[in-house]
Formats: C-alpha cells, sequence, structure tokens
C-alpha cells in the first residue's frame, strides 16, 4: 500500500534500525540515527512557529543535511521548497522570494551567496546554516549543527518520537521548481500522494520486467546484498529526489551521495560501497561507460543503470549491455509537472525498443492529442503533444495562475513533448515542441538528427540548433563536440547525416565545440547558450 505521506515513510523507515541509510565521504548515518535527526530537528521548526502549509527552503547540494530538511520539514506538514544549488545569488532570491519560504536551510557555500539579499526576503524568519566554519552572530541566523549536531552524532540524539502533526494524502507537501531548460523555473506545487505515487512507479517499473517475461518478481530476500544506490544527480530536482531518494528510503535501501559528479570517484565509491544502481541523467549513463579507468574497478555489483529526465540515443542500451553485462538497463520519462516517473522501459522491453522511454505506469493514462488544439485526441503511431495523468500530477505551479491554467487541465499535464504511441501502449518522445524546426514547412526533430549524430564513432555530444533563415523560416546546425583523439570534419559528418537521413534534415553547418556543450544541473544542454552564437549573426539568405 502507497503510504499516504512523507511523514508515513519516516515513521516506516525507523524498523529498518541501525542499517545504513546515507554514506558521504566518510560519514554514515543509520536509519535510526536519520530518524532521531529528522524528530529534533522537526520539534525545532515546529518551536520556531512552523506550521503546516508553511514553505520550508532547502538550499544545498547533495549533503546528508538536505535529506534531514527534507524529511524533517514533510513531517510537520511544511511545504519543502528545494532551490537550485545551482543559482546564482539574485536566482535565489527570486525562489526565496516567489516561494514565500519562512525558514531556509542551506550550506555555507550557499549562505555566502545569499547573505547580501536575505533583506529582500521578508517572510523568511529562520536560517539554519551547515557545515559553516564561523561563528555566527545573528538573530535570525543558526547553525544547524548546534540544533542536530553533526551528521556522526546524529544516533546519540534523545530517542523521541516525531512532533505531533495531522498530515492527509491531499495536503501539499513540495514545491520543486522545473530545470528552466526553455524559459524561468516554474514551481510546481505537490501533494503528499503526488509525491508518494512514485515509490509506486519506480517499484512497478522494477516489477515490470518480470511480469512481461511471464515470470512473478522476485520475493525480497532477507540475505540479499542491500539496494544501494549511487546517488550522482541534485537532490533539488525530482529524478533525484523522487525518483532515487524516497523509493531508496522507503525500501530500506543505501544512498551513496557524492560531492560532485565526477566518473572516478563513482567507480571507486561503487566499488568501496557495492552499489547496485546507477545512472541518473544519460550523461552520467555514458561516462560510466565511456570512461576507459572503468576496467581498473570491479563494478560487478551493478544490478541495474537507469536514467531519465533527457532524450537518450537508443545506442545507450546496447552499450550498457557490453559494459555492464550483470545489470538491467532503464529509462523512463517524467517531469516536474509530474513528479518524476510516469513511463519507463527496462530490461528486454528496452532492448526491443531502444528508442521507447516504455509505457505508462499503471496508474497513469497518456495520450497524444492535436497540439494546434490541445483537445482531438490522435490515434496510435501519430505524432502530437503527449498529455499525462495520473495521481502523481502536481496540482499547479505556484503563484503562476496563467501558466498554470495552460498545463493543468481536468487533471491532465499537458506536457510540451511531441510523442507517439505504438499499439501496445509503448511512447516514444519526439522532441520538444519548442525545440522542433520548421524548415520550408519540413518538420525537424532535433532529437532524430542528434542521435544520428551520437551514432558516429567521433562524437561525443551533439545539439541541433535553429538559425533564422529569410525564407525556410529556420534551418538546422549542428553543435558538436568530438572525442578525445575523436577524428571527423564538417564534411564528413554532414555525409553520416545524409546516408541515414533525409536531406532536409541533414545539418547545413556543423560548428565544433571547444568543450562539452553547457549543461543545466539536470545534465540538459542549453541550446538558448548555443543560439546566442546565431543571434548576433545575419539570416541565412
Ligand atoms: P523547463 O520546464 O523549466 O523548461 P525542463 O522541462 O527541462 O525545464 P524538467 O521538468 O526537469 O524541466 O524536465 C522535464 C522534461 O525533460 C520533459 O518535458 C522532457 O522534455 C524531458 N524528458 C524527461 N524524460 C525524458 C526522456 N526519457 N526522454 C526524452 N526527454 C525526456
Ligand atoms: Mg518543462
Amino acid at each position: 500500500n502507497l503510504p499516504p505521506s512523507l511523514r508515513a515513510v519516516v515513521e516506516m523507515s525507523r524498523a529498518q534500525g541501525e542499517k545504513i541509510f546515507l554514506v558521504y565521504e566518510d560519514e554514515r548515518v543509520s536509519f535510526e540515527a536519520f530518524y532521531r535527526a529528522v524528530s529534533a530537528f522537526g520539534r525545532e521548526l515546529q518551536a520556531q512557529g512552523v506550521q503546516k502549509g508553511d514553505r520550508v527552503a532547502i538550499i544545498m547540494r547533495n549533503l546528508p543535511e538536505w535529506v534531514l530538511a527534507f524529511y524533517a520539514a514533510a513531517s510537520i506538514g511544511a511545504v519543502v521548497t528545494p532551490l537550485n544549488a545551482w543559482w546564482t545569488g539574485p536566482e535565489l532570491e527570486y525562489g526565496l522570494v516567489d516561494s514565500g519560504a519562512k525558514i531556509a536551510v542551506v550550506d555555507a557555500e550557499r549562505y555566502e551567496r545569499i547573505v547580501e539579499h536575505l533583506h529582500n526576503c521578508p517572510d523568511l524568519q529562520r536560517i539554519y546554516v551547515s557545515r559553516e566554519e564561523d561563528e555566527i552572530a545573528h538573530p535570525l541566523i543558526a547553525k544547524l549543527e548546534q540544533v542536530v549536531g553533526e551528521p556522526a552524532a546524529w544516533g546519540a540524539l534523545p530517542d523521541q518520537p516525531l512532533p505531533p502533526a495531522d498530515i492527509g494524502p491531499d495536503d501539499d507537501a513540495t514545491i520543486f521548481y522545473t530545470s528552466g531548460t526553455t524559459g524561468k523555473p516554474k514551481g510546481a506545487l505537490a501533494t503528499q500522494r503526488a509525491v508518494n505515487s512514485n515509490i509506486f512507479t519506480a517499484m512497478a517499473a522494477g516489477a515490470r520486467v518480470f511480469l512481461r517475461r511471464g515470470e512473478m518478481p522476485p520475493a525480497p530476500d532477507p540475505a540479499a546484498p542491500q539496494r544501494t544506490g549511487l546517488l550522482s544527480i541534485p537532490l533539488f530536482h525530482v529524478t533525484g529526489c523522487f525518483a532515487s531518494l524516497n523509493p531508496t528510503f522507503f525500501n530500506g535501501g543505501k544512498i551513496v551521495m557524492m560531492r560532485k559528479w565526477d566518473p572516478i570517484r563513482a567507480f571507486e565509491l561503487i566499488e568501496r560501497e557495492r552499489v547496485t544502481l546507477a545512472g541518473g541523467v544519460p550523461t552520467i549513463a555514458w561516462q560510466l561507460i565511456e570512461h576507459p579507468a572503468r576496467v581498473n574497478y570491479d563494478l560487478s555489483s551493478l544490478e541495474g543503470v537507469s536514467f531519465g529526465g533527457a532524450p537518450a540515443a537508443p545506442e545507450l542500451v546496447r552499450r550498457i549491455r557490453e559494459a555492464f553485462p550483470n545489470s538491467i538497463p532503464g529509462q523512463g520519462w517524467g517531469m516536474t509537472e509530474t513528479c518524476a516517473t510516469v513511463t519507463s522501459n527496462g530490461g528486454e522491453d528496452y532492448i526491443n525498443r531502444p528508442d521507447s522511454c516504455g509505457p505508462a505506469a499503471a496508474v497513469a493514462e497518456l495520450q497524444i492529442r492535436d497540439p494546434a488544439d490541445g483537445v482531438t485526441v490522435l490515434p496510435a503511431g501519430e505524432v502530437g503533444e503527449l498529455w499525462s495523468k495520473g495521481p502523481m500530477n502536481a496540482k499547479c505551479y505556484w503563484n503562476k495562475p496563467e501558466a498554470s491554467a495552460e498545463t493543468f487541465v481536468d487533471g491532465w499535464v499537458r506536457t510540451g513533448d511531441l510523442a507517439r504511441l505504438d499499439e501496445e501502449g509503448f511512447c516514444f518522445i519526439i522532441d520538444r515542441a519548442k525545440d522542433m524546426l520548421i524548415r520550408g514547412g519540413e518538420n525537424i526533430y532535433c532529437v532524430e538528427v542528434e542521435n544520428c549524430l551520437y551514432d558516429h564513432p567521433a562524437i561525443m555530444d551533439a545539439a541541433i540548433v535553429g538559425r533564422p533563415h529569410r525564407t525556410l523560416g529556420e534551418e538546422p546546425v549542428a553543435v558538436v563536440t568530438l572525442k578525445p583523439g575523436g577524428d571527423a570534419d564538417e564534411a564528413e559528418l554532414r555525409a553520416w547525416v545524409a546516408e541515414r537521413l533525409a536531406a532536409f534534415k541533414v545539418p547545413v553547418e556543423v560548428r565544433f565545440w571547444p568543450e562539452t556543450l553547457p549543461r543545466n544541473a539536470n545534465g540538459k544542454i542549453l541550446k538558448s547558450e548555443l543560439k546566442k552564437l546565431f543571434a548576433q549573426e545575419p539570416a541565412t539568405a
């Protein structure tokens, strides 16, 4: 049964006792120690006057304290509002003001960044700073360690239950901001039920690999090694928090947190902690496969490499099977507005359909609608806009009634993604509607051309962006990065695409980018940055 609230997940977790839940560098926190810290910090927040519905912001990179702040605030019914740790001072100010947060829990680095903006955030009543070396003498600011101690000492906190709070499945739980790939990030307000739905879809995705083969999923084996996830993506996005952290916590698994993404460090941690699940976003999966140092480590504990959140080249499945023959490849589609996972593809299904993000979870429903009217439902096989319905959907955007009315319609989320469904309900994401180019009346789906380029052995990174053209509207330009030692020139890459795709899809120009393409915290290529290249140039005739 789905736990009715995040608080209920915390209550259930206590049964795991002294098993390790969080690993960060040399720090290890057991489930029992974590529970005590959640109880202590929940009490502190209530003592500061935090009530149900009040926003508590978290501004930290992945640290045990992030997880603590998340569950402590959620356990007393506050609306947890994680902000993007990559944001600048003014962007963080936007997040704090937009959400009207009463409390902020921040790490020392982010504290430096926001301190001069605090006078612009009138709702803020208290700021907890973690891992700050210096003394703080400010009435609004406290050191988190003074309240709960350091993570290594959480087990010594008093044994007391969670403070009282009455929380139901329809109460608001979180505001997560979208990744800002296509515009200014928007906060999506989600209920307890919506957030916890992802626990169900994550587990169902694992089971489906067996059910499709006509087998029963294996019963949980108490002697099996603890499920261990390598957390290499930020917790402030739904993929990190909802798709990785929450299901692992619920299942008594272990989370190995990375200070920052680094493939060698990832290999070390996989070996040391016997990690069973790695991945997160496609770029990370690629780096795990391609890094030559991979062969120096014992990575045999890996049972799954899975990812979502951005287009994954079909080629990736085969490469995962070669590099990690014992692990099941998986991918899923979802968005902040759907609290992470809606579809998932894995195992043999994924091998057979390497370009699909899988069918919808049992509790969700997908439709392809005519983008022109947003109403007409298109038949299987046709490309249109993807609409998604299910208990995981957020309620609305926080503070944005107009954008909410466009996106949240009668229980459906209008995704802005172009997709098709096959006869069996497998979903194929074609492109973001905003990324699609129309060249003299012909549709060009950038993802298709990018995937074609990724098949070329010299390509590490590829993006297709539209350049304004006076008569054709737009024309495709490729921006690529070559692998170290990779060799290909413009003529060769254009010929490569021309052999495989229709002539109108062939990039008119290939630009070589000296380093990996600019990405946001979720690993998504920021095409807006690349388009700036062309903004200064005159439109081609
Ligand atoms: P913003 O909405 O602020 O522009 P964003 O859409 O990138 O940013 P997220 O909610 O993190 O913010 O990402 C959801 C989007 O990611 C989806 O709409 C889709 O375009 C893309 N996406 C997610 N999963 C997949 C997948 N498996 N395959 C292809 N694209 C995916
Ligand atoms: Mg979006």
